[in-house]
């Protein structure tokens, strides 16, 4: 489980890096609704495979099969100013 996970009772977290499409944990369809918050935040780190990253994009969409929000989570590089790891908590806030 990653590290950057953001989530409340109801929002669950996916891991997206990698994947062509993500799929809603609840029902596992493929169909969403558009990304409409995003919040991305310079974080270094190393995912499990050894991967490199110091850029994190959560995504909140929603399941168009049974609506089920979810907040796909994206690991990148971008070469920008990082946050301390500590702020990761404030994100929430801003996806909800
Ligand atoms: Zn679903």
């Amino acid at each position: 489980m990653s590290e950057n996970k953001v989530e409340n009772n109801s929002v669950p977290t996916v891991e997206a890096d990698g994947k062509p499409r993500t799929r809603c944990p609840k029902c596992l369809s493929i169909r969403r609704d558009k990304y409409n918050r995003v919040v991305k935040r310079g974080i270094i780190g190393v995912l499990a495979d050894g991967t490199e990253y110091d850029t994190v994009t959560w995504r909140r969409t929603k399941c168009l099969s049974c609506g089920q929000c979810r907040i796909d989570m994206f690991h990148t590089i971008e070469n920008k100013p990082t946050i301390p790891r500590e702020d990761i908590n404030k994100v929430w806030s801003d996806l909800a």
